[in-house]
């Protein structure tokens, strides 16, 4: 049932929204093109927002965060719907955010000793990340992640919208393997768009932030 607010064409300050995107449609290319960021962020990810508003008006869940819905619906079957639509609303604008313009190369900032301390070497950790995200199968994600309790750097690949929060685990950078993602760019050639995202795009600046934020969590 629509609220009155609603009927009135008021806009509900609570509705769940699509981020424009952090860069121009342009700035990511000749990487991920613009006619790529076009259908991916205009289409793919606003009708994930669009769906979770309509499955969510008028329910208890109307008004929630997006983190708050995600958690109140993870592992719920009869909740799925929502979960999806939420799970992948949350992971796209995530997404976005961990790709920038003259992008990729070796971990820096704090994160670049934390990686060494994790997995070896940033070799080690891009060798263990390209395979996570290679092998990951059919549609999903590809992960870096703290654990929420310790702070401890893993990698973890998730099917589907599957998201860390519902797992314990603090996302600090991802890779979207959707087709979707790269199809247009890359057609089947899920690798080559893995190395790419490694080499030109990741946005260690972002990573370092969202780790950062998980230090002060543990801390707390
Ligand atoms: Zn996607």
């Amino acid at each position: 049932m629509l609220k009155p607010s609603k009927m009135q064409g008021i806009e509900n300050m609570t509705t769940i929204t699509l981020p424009a995107l952090p860069y121009g449609y342009e700035d990511l290319a000749p990487h991920i093109s613009k006619e790529t960021l076009e259908f991916h962020h205009d289409k793919h990810h606003n009708t994930y927002v669009v769906n979770l508003n309509n499955l969510i008006a008028g329910t208890e869940l109307e008004g929630k965060t997006l983190d708050e819905i995600i958690k109140a619906t993870a592992g719920d079957a009869a909740k799925a719907g929502v979960f999806n639509n939420a799970a992948q609303v949350w992971n796209h604008t995530f997404y976005w955010n961990c790709m920038a313009k003259n992008g990729g190369g070796k971990a820096t900032g704090a994160l670049a000793a934390k990686i060494d301390e994790a997995f070896g070497s940033y070799e080690k950790f891009a060798e263990e990340f390209a395979a996570a995200a290679t092998t990951q199968f059919g549609s999903g994600w590809a992960w870096l992640v703290a654990d929420e309790v310790n702070g401890k750097l893993s990698i973890m690949k998730t099917s589907n919208a599957d998201t860390p929060m519902a797992h314990g685990k603090v996302a600090v950078l991802t890779i979207d393997v959707w087709e979707h993602a790269y199809y247009i760019d890359f057609r089947n050639a899920r690798p080559v768009y893995i190395k790419t995202f490694l080499e030109s795009l990741v946005n260690w600046d972002y990573a370092n932030a969202k780790y950062a934020g998980q230090d002060a969590g543990v801390e707390k």
